[in-house]
């Protein structure tokens, strides 16, 4: 991250204290930690003033911080507690009293310390501030999406060529997320999906024992990281020949991904996206097997803001990055997802996975 990427996104959260009428905000978060001052470790407390970013941590991260944040923020590794060195900051600042914290990250317990070893300051809850910011790409963070975008496919790809009746699903998400390290992947967003046969209709199935059988949907929901930020892919595949059935319930599923990836504009609501490949799915017939939302948005997290559902009214933007993954379950037969990620920008949406949509028999 550059320090001008910093120093921006920083005046936009200043801006955004300003409006809630806050002197500044305790982020809890560290996917908020990491885009507000490049630190990626797993423990850190930062306080966000009109005046200061000041970011707390641990003796385990001394050499990381200072090459992730450097002067960015002011750093202090804190010998004993993070608590303890943020009471004692916040004692020599001046005209910071109204303090914000994150209402969806603050553990309960560490709400009880703001109370009572907190008590001089006003807490006030924060909704989404940082999370709001984050909607909106910039091209540093598009670039290293596209690239676990890149390191998913390839994975995929060597994948498929290996998938084969015998196997189970345990053993071929092994074969995936092997890939997946090998392709430059530094974790992965979420243990990978790998549901066959009948389990392609639980739609967040764990990859378990059952073994795959000819005729079998084998359904890979799956992502990779690069430089933080995640990519979010699936395809379903056939093992062997598809059957009438599996084709038409996999065309449907792939006609409604194509036209909603074709839709989605900038000013376009998440509920007009949804609607998209709801109403498509809907007539032709399989509008209860569709019980999910459309997409949300992918970055530092696999799953943020924004979101595409039925009830969300507020409208896309350019610069966001979102998934849109319609999907046809039917318990007891199989299920069918087909997922994308993609960059809304001013002239609609541009589809960044290019792995083949059409049907994949694996023969
Ligand atoms: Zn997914
Ligand atoms: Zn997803």
């Amino acid at each position: 991250m550059t320090s001008d990427t910093r120093s921006a996104r920083l005046a936009s959260l200043r801006d955004a204290l300003a409006r809630a009428d806050i002197d500044g905000l305790l982020v809890s978060s560290l996917s908020n930690v990491r885009y507000l001052t490049g630190f990626s470790g797993s423990n850190a407390l930062v306080l966000v003033t009109s005046r200061e970013c000041l970011l707390l941590t641990d003796f385990r991260y001394a050499t990381q911080v200072e090459e992730e944040v450097g002067d960015a923020a002011t750093v202090r590794i804190e010998p004993t507690s993070l608590w303890l060195g943020l009471w004692n900051a916040l004692q020599h600042m001046t005209g910071v009293d109204r303090i914000g914290f994150e209402t969806g990250h603050l553990l309960h317990r560490d709400f009880a310390r703001l109370l009572e070893q907190g008590s001089r300051w006003q807490w006030r809850p924060q909704e989404d501030l940082v999370e709001t910011l984050r909607e909106r790409k910039d091209a540093g963070e598009v670039a290293a999406i596209e690239e676990a975008v890149a390191m998913a496919e390839q994975a995929l790809d060597r994948t498929l060529g290996k998938l084969r009746a015998g196997l189970t699903e345990t053993a071929v998400a092994g074969i995936l997320e092997r890939h997946l390290r090998e392709a430059g992947s530094e974790a992965y967003p979420f243990a990978s999906i790998v549901a066959s046969g009948p389990r392609s209709a639980l739609p967040h199935a764990r990859a378990g024992d059952r073994v795959l059988g000819p005729g079998d949907f084998v359904l890979l929901d799956f992502g990779a990281v690069a430089r933080g930020y995640c990519s979010d892919i699936t395809r379903t595949v056939v093992l062997g020949r598809a059957s009438a059935e599996q084709r038409e319930v996999y065309e449907i599923v792939r006609e409604a991904n194509g036209r909603a990836s074709g839709a989605v504009r900038p000013g376009m609501t998440g509920m007009a996206a949804d609607a998209v490949a709801r109403e498509y799915i809907d007539a032709r017939g399989f509008g209860e097997a569709f019980g999910h939302s459309l997409g949300h948005g992918i970055g530092l997290d696999v799953h943020e803001a924004p979101r595409l559902a039925r009830t969300v009214e507020a409208p896309l933007a350019a610069g966001m990055v979102v998934t849109i993954e319609p999907g046809i379950y039917r318990p007891g037969w199989g299920g069918v997802r087909i997922e994308d990620d993609v960059l809304i920008t001013e002239s609609g949406g541009r589809v960044l996975t290019s792995f083949p949509r059409a049907l994949h028999e694996i023969v």
